[in-house]
């Protein structure tokens, strides 16, 4: 292996470590704990396992959270309504409406109306928008993108006159993280569904951030020698045993999955200069960034 491991898990314990600190110092002159609401829709398994992650993530800080998990079936109205509530609730400085909603709802509308000082996401369109301005400074930057930046920063890699190219252009993970690294000085690619020849696009690259949602789809020959790459990819696939059969729960009876991410880590390893791994990489860094962006929102609104 010739590239460095990014240790995720060991950067996000750092950022979590300070944050607790900040939090105590807080506590400690008068001010009130921080307080994140997480707005759980429905029962997706995924869903309540990375709000109940979060919810544990206050709690070792900290921090208080406030719980709202409310059927699949909530009606648009009541489901603002909700919002509306948390956003006049001075004990709630975060609010978090964990994604996907299920389709009947209107994402984008309850996004917007989380009000500004507690959008910890940072997927409102007026963050957003601030990001891709010069010269203004959004509250909150989303998470999994700070997160991979802050990881890039930690590992050493010079981003400034970097050539970055960021596979996905979604508004959570690959707009906001090209935006970033334009602001930090990088000249930056943005990859997609529809450009043409990928592995000649990344082979210009200096700096890798994958987020397309596509199990390794990204090869080792794809990437320039020496290239950093933050993979933020989440994807299940098979697990097979030794000879290649699909692994089966003792418990559940069902199929079994393993985790890996949008780049070939093996073959990668052996042509980046630096490597993220999945799981272990930029998955921890995003609660982490969100506890630090709720810490913000506390300090904000109440300074
Ligand atoms: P989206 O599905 O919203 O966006 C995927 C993007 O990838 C789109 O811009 C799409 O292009 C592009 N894309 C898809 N297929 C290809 C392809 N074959 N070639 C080139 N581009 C392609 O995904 P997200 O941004 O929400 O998530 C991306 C990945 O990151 C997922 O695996 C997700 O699980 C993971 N993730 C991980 C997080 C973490 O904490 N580690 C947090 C959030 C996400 P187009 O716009 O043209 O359709």
């Amino acid at each position: 292996m010739t590239a460095q491991l990014i240790d995720g898990n060991a950067i996000a314990q750092k950022v979590r470590d300070e944050v607790k600190e900040k939090v105590a110092k807080r506590i400690a002159v008068g001010k009130s704990q921080p307080g994140l609401a997480t707005v759980l829709v429905g029962e997706r398994v995924d869903s309540a396992t990375y709000v109940s992650m979060k919810q544990k993530a206050c709690a070792d800080l900290g921090m208080t959270s406030y719980h709202h998990p409310v059927p699949a079936d909530i009606t648009q109205a009541d489901l603002e309504k909700l919002i509306k509530e948390l956003n006049a609730d001075p004990k709630v400085h975060g609010i978090l409406v964990q994604l996907p909603l299920p389709s009947h709802l209107d994402e984008e509308r309850v996004l917007q109306l989380i009000s500004i000082e507690k959008d910890v996401d940072g997927f409102s369109p007026i963050n957003l928008g601030r990001l891709a301005q010069k010269g203004r400074e959004p509250l909150f930057v989303p998470c999994t993108p700070y997160g991979c930046i802050y990881l890039l920063k930690e590992a050493g890699v010079t981003i400034k006159g970097a050539n970055a190219v960021v596979l996905g252009r979604s508004n959570i993970v690959g707009m906001p993280a090209a935006l970033l690294l334009v602001k930090e000085d990088a000249t930056v690619t943005v990859v997609h569904s529809r450009t043409k020849d990928i592995p000649a696009v990344l082979r210009q690259a200096d700096i890798v951030i994958a987020a397309i949602g596509r199990a390794e789809m990204v090869r080792g020959d794809w990437l320039k020698p020496g290239a950093a790459v933050i993979d933020v990819g989440i994807n299940g696939i098979p697990k097979l045993d030794a000879e290649g059969k699909q692994m089966i729960s003792a418990k559940t009876g069902k199929p079994m999955q393993r985790l890996v991410g949008d780049v070939n880590f093996e073959e990668a390893k052996e042509v980046a200069g630096f490597i993220t791994p999945v799981p272990g990489g930029v998955g921890p860094m995003t609660i982490a960034m969100l506890m630090n962006n709720t810490f913000r929102a506390a300090e904000i609104q109440e300074p």
